[in-house]
């Protein structure tokens, strides 16, 4: 399997959401901000909250 991924549950948070192979970096906080914005209620993330997110993405 090659690409990123991430798991809300790696920031902490009560959730099941996954991201399996995102092709990028990049794409795959594309689908983190998307995410919290429907099911977490987040318009915008937090400098400290992206910094969190970054460092849970791995190839
Ligand atoms: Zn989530």
């Amino acid at each position: 399997m090659t690409g990123y991924n991430f798991a809300c549950r790696g920031i902490g948070m009560d959730c099941g959401f996954e991201i399996r192979g995102a092709s990028s970096k990049v794409e795959a906080l594309e689908q983190v901000v998307s995410h919290a914005k429907h099911a977490h209620q987040m318009a915008t993330i937090a400098p400290d909250l992206a910094k969190k997110v970054d460092a849970a993405i791995h190839p």
